[in-house]
């Protein structure tokens, strides 16, 4: 596709060490070629010659370590050069993983601690490229030919899957510049909600158990070991974001901690962290070119997100509507549920609510527009251990039939009847 536009093609020349950055516009795609010169999109390099076509709103570099001349077609929200970028001291943070990953690689298998790679952790506040300096590291990592898992703990504007998720997936490829994250086979674990406040608890929970997992997986596999992980974070590093940083930090296991853009988030992690003497904490200046988002913007992506499980990031994919009866789900949330009202407690005494417990839901018009995971569990205990397949969207409720209409990515049976709600919902536009 892509053509029929009547913008005039425009050329551009980048110097060595510099970047083209672009916010591609709200309603038109952009397509650009590389016309000479070697350039690549946080970390992928891209292929000579080929136009390649980004999606509407989509923010992102182009940047070249020896030059490159560049075609775009196409109208752009802003596309500017700059030359002042850190991506010199990125790639030295990257020859260091290298040579951990070699070296783990070279140990005895028997060695657990030496031959695991490095643990990398990358934190910051919101908007200081978390997410896309996670992204350089492991397509650096991947062109190398290593396996490294890619581990999301951002519930907000993660990149693995739909928000509300923790998520892990192994990276064999340099990441594709407008696919992004290759779904095809994700680790992932529901939370349910935005933010981590609605249950701290559950989230640290499900952080744990994504830990478990991946290195009951490490244990099996000398090579994703040795190519160790990258893990993503939330921009939430205040309070009990911080407190949410450390319990991270600790779970994983991480022994090298990225600090992007905040002194005194370095600091804080330095001083707790010395006692703790294998982890490096390394702080990294944040690049000018990544973009504020504010809470609209942010809600907006989550909405996309989830248009983009069910629809494709091209609407090239078919969601199919399916329907229900009632008694063939069984509904599921965690935590919170019906508690003893303060009144009816002895005097002084809190009401208990366990934030890990699993409660049945009756189908009713509240489940109306709520996004909900299919667990994996084989009983409904087993809901909080358990990852999930995958996603439905409620798009109707018949309270005096008692059927549930649902959009899935598939027809045909869901591989659990087990689902589990939170407050993520979502309106189709
Ligand atoms: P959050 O904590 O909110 O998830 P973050 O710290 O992970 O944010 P990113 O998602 O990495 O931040 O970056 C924010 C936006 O800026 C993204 O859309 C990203 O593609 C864009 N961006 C990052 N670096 C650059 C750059 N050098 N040039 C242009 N755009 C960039």
């Amino acid at each position: 596709g892509g053509s029929g536009s009547a913008s005039a093609i425009k050329q551009v020349k980048l110097e060595r060490e510099s970047e083209l950055r672009i916010e591609v516009g709200n309603d038109a795609p952009l397509r650009f070629r590389l016309l000479d010169g070697t350039a690549e999109i946080f970390g992928t390099e891209l292929p000579p010659q080929i136009w390649l076509n980004f999606p509407p709103r989509l923010k992102f570099a182009v940047f070249t370590w020896f030059g490159a001349t560049i075609e775009m077609d196409g109208g752009t929200e802003t596309d500017y050069t700059a030359d002042e970028t850190p991506m010199v001291s990125y790639v030295n943070v990257h020859a260091i993983l290298d040579g951990r990953r070699s070296r783990a690689k070279a140990s005895s298998p028997d060695d657990y601690d030496s031959s695991q790679g490095p643990r990398v952790i990358v934190v910051g506040p919101t908007d200081s490229g978390k997410s896309t300096l996670s992204r350089m590291l492991l397509s650096w990592a991947a062109k190398q030919g290593w396996k490294p898992t890619f581990v999301d703990l951002d519930i907000g504007q993660g990149s693995i899957t739909i928000p509300g998720c923790i998520a892990a997936t192994p990276i064999e490829m340099p990441i594709d510049p407008v696919e992004g994250i290759p779904l095809e086979m994700p680790l992932v674990y529901f939370y349910g909600h935005a933010t981590p406040s609605n249950n701290i608890e559950l989230y640290k929970v499900l952080v744990k158990e994504l830990s478990g997992m991946i290195e009951r997986q490490f244990t099996g596999n000398a090579e994703s070991r040795a190519s160790g992980m990258v893990i993503n974070t939330m921009g939430w590093i205040e309070g009990v974001g911080y407190d949410l940083l450390l319990h991270a930090i600790r779970t994983f296991k991480a022994n090298v901690v990225l600090v992007l853009g905040q002194e005194k988030l370095c600091s804080m992690l330095k001083d707790v962290l010395k006692s703790e003497p294998k982890v490096d904490v390394v702080k990294l200046q944040r690049s000018g070119g990544v973009v504020s988002r504010n809470a609209k913007v942010r809600q907006k992506a989550r909405s996309y997100r989830i248009r983009e499980y069910f629809y494709g990031l091209s609407n090239d994919l078919s969601p199919h509507s399916n329907i229900a009866n009632f008694s063939d789900l069984f509904v599921y949330r965690v935590g919170g549920g019906p508690q003893a009202p303060r009144s009816a407690l002895p005097i002084g005494a809190e009401p208990a609510a366990d934030p890990t417990r699993v409660v049945p839901v009756n189908i009713n018009r509240d489940l109306l527009h709520l996004v909900l995971a299919v667990s994996f569990a084989k009983e409904p205990d087993e809901i909080i251990s358990s990852n999930v397949a995958g996603f439905v969207y409620v798009t109707d409720i018949d309270i005096q039939r008692k059927k549930i209409t649902y959009l899935a990515p598939s027809s045909g049976e869901l591989p659990s009847k087990y689902l589990i709600m939170g407050s993520l919902t979502w309106l189709e536009t």
